[in-house]
């Protein structure tokens, strides 16, 4: 570990912060990367960024307040200088419950792309698509689901812009949509909710606007905020409308990507192609990706050999908002994990291997914190006062009992939160969200499979598992009452009416006095008061006895005490002499 001191600007390329760090770029880039900074060599990030990295890296840094943004590499802000970036496509994820339609809205929107019509191309699912409206492009994940949004934000990686919720209009809000809706929320991507199904005769939007005005949804329509589309995926209704307001959603969030930087972005489709070896799709979030760029995903790397498009086009450059087939590939790359492009195939290679050396350090630390003791523990240390939790019941009234009771759980110094969850097994995403949270899933009456018990295990997250409501509760309830502060109650000991101050030096008071209420002893702590006034606070150091030192002085008797303490005691003052007792505190409710 590096001594000296770097001095680090306000704004610092990463080349050049490699540099002044005396390490690779690849691992500063690997680095942010790994706090879900995703920035290439030659993007700027600011001195409290570059100093988390820096102390990652071991290196001390401190701010070089009179230098001038540096400029030895190649610096041009990438993200903050609105002439240097372009409008990119918006990036809209698909959620809600099981059967409300999410698959077949995807495909009633790919049928509406203009540019269907053109020649070549037969549509293939690589993990996105894109389609055109009044010359905007817009882009979708096509492989629907909670577990890849959150998994996507767990990866430090949260891409998606807007989040279609899908509700059908014939069964309105279920747990999945719940969650859905909690995934969105806590990742803040703002959210369409699309109503389906309005062709089948059970349908009626005004249910569902209910339902959504009373979890605190209030639609556009009723006054409130939420915007509503309603839509039928089977006839095509409505779609037109829906496309127009994600125009419009995107148009407020004005979208900017910088096309002439060094690529990143992430990985949303990937498998081993027995002909092509590994292939990727990558979801293009910044800078432009060429044929033939050195690229680093996750603990891989490679040359892109070849690119297509989601219609099999075989493409030389994707820009920002575009998903793209990629083979060249080493290995199997993960999906939801970042890719940045590097300019040669060794700064990728390496960062690829710094990759795969910080991830496992991370999970060997991880791993230590699963049980509920050290929950609490990290909780506490961290000064966090939430308790997040995700709750999976067998049924949905289980599921409300145990949420109820939970949220009573919350004192002032401590809040419960039910931060997502639901009916059913205990599955990957559960394990995704709960690792951004307090790290504990409650599981009532569930599983979870081998798999996502693994999974669970190398995120660090505790499954708890119970049969009876009350066991639950009360784990939850003890684990609670462990985060809170003891209480301190002062318990009197003694009192002795102050007769005469004999002495006063700057360390030492020597007072006589008789001892009104208890008994002195020698060593306690003592608070001084005159009339019903505290003045301050003493220790007994001694206790007198005429000549005699002595341990104790009983009610009735006079002494003398040497008082350790800066306080001007006076005759008449009263002495009073105490223990201190910590209580834990509990918390007082009826389960
Ligand atoms: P997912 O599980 O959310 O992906 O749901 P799917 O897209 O697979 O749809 C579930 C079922 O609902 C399928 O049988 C669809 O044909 C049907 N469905 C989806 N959208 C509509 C719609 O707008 N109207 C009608 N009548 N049926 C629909």
């Amino acid at each position: 570990m590096s001594e000296k001191v770097v001095k680090i600007p306000k704004i610092i390329s990463v080349c050049e912060l490699a540099k002044r760090l005396e390490v690779s770029a690849a691992s500063v880039v690997a680095e942010l990367m790994k706090n879900g900074v995703m920035a290439t060599i030659n993007e700027n990030v600011d001195y409290e960024t570059a100093a988390i990295i820096a102390e990652y890296l071991g290196v001390t840094v401190e701010e070089d307040v009179d230098a001038n943004t540096s400029t030895s590499c190649k610096v041009e802000p990438v993200t903050t200088d609105r002439s240097k970036t372009q409008k990119r496509s918006p990036i809209i994820a698909v959620m809600g419950h099981v059967d409300h339609g999410k698959t077949k809205l995807l495909d009633a929107i790919r049928k509406t792309d203009v540019i269907s019509g053109e020649a070549g191309g037969i549509t293939q699912h690589i993990g996105a698509y894109q389609i055109e409206k009044k010359g905007t492009k817009i882009t979708f994940l096509d492989t629907p689901g909670h577990a890849a949004f959150e998994e996507m934000r767990a990866h430090g990686a949260q891409i998606t812009d807007i989040a279609l919720i899908i509700i059908a209009a014939d069964d309105g809000i279920k747990p999945q949509t719940i969650e859905a809706i909690n995934h969105a929320k806590r990742a803040e991507t703002p959210m369409i909710m699309v109503i389906n199904k309005i062709d089948k005769p059970g349908a009626d939007a005004n249910r569902i606007y209910q339902q959504l005005a009373e979890i605190g949804y209030v639609p556009e329509s009723w006054g409130g905020k939420t915007i509503c589309v309603s839509v039928s995926a089977k006839t095509g209704d409505g779609i037109d409308e829906l496309i127009d307001m994600i125009l419009l959603v995107s148009e407020m969030l004005d979208l900017r990507a910088d096309y002439s930087a060094l690529a990143s972005g992430v990985i949303v489709e990937s498998h081993m192609d027995s002909g092509k070896g590994p292939v990727a799709t990558m979801l293009v979030i910044n800078g432009t990706v060429r044929a033939g760029d050195c690229v680093q995903i996750g603990e891989t790397y490679g040359k892109v050999r070849s690119m297509d498009d989601y219609r099999g086009r075989r493409l030389k450059e994707a820009t920002p908002g575009m998903p793209v087939k990629i083979a060249g590939i080493k290995n199997v790359a993960q999906v939801n994990e970042p890719f940045t492009v590097f300019c040669d195939e060794k700064d990728a290679r390496d960062a690829a291997e710094y990759y795969k050396q910080s991830r496992s350090a991370k999970r060997y630390s991880e791993v230590k914190k699963i049980n509920l003791e050290s929950i609490t523990d990290s909780i506490v240390k961290s000064g966090t006062k939430e308790f997040a939790i995700v709750v999976k019941a067998d049924v949905q009234g289980s599921l409300d009992a145990i949420t109820t009771a939970l949220e009573k759980f919350k004192t002032p110094e401590v809040s419960v939160r039910v931060v997502g969850g639901g009916v059913g097994d205990v599955n990957e995403g559960d394990v995704t969200m709960a690792s951004t949270a307090s790290k504990l899933i409650v599981a009532f009456g569930v599983q979870a499979s081998g798999q996502v018990a693994g999974y669970a295990k190398n995120e660090g997250v505790k499954i708890s598992s119970y049969r009876i409501i009350y066991e639950l509760l009360d784990d939850i309830k003890a684990a609670v009452e462990e985060m809170l502060p003891p209480i301190v109650t002062e318990l009197t000991q003694g009192k002795l009416e102050v007769l005469q101050v004999f002495s006063t030096t700057k360390k030492m008071t020597v007072a006589g006095g008789k001892v009104v209420e208890g008994k002195i002893d020698k060593g306690s702590m003592a608070k001084v008061l005159r009339g019903d006034e505290e003045i301050g606070r003493i220790k007994v150091a001694s206790v007198h006895k005429g000549k005699d030192e002595t341990d104790s002085c009983q009610i009735g008797g006079e002494c003398g005490l040497g008082i350790d303490g800066k306080v001007d005691v006076q005759p008449k003052d009263i002495i009073v002499t105490f223990t201190i007792q910590t209580q834990k505190q509990t918390i007082d409710v009826k389960i």
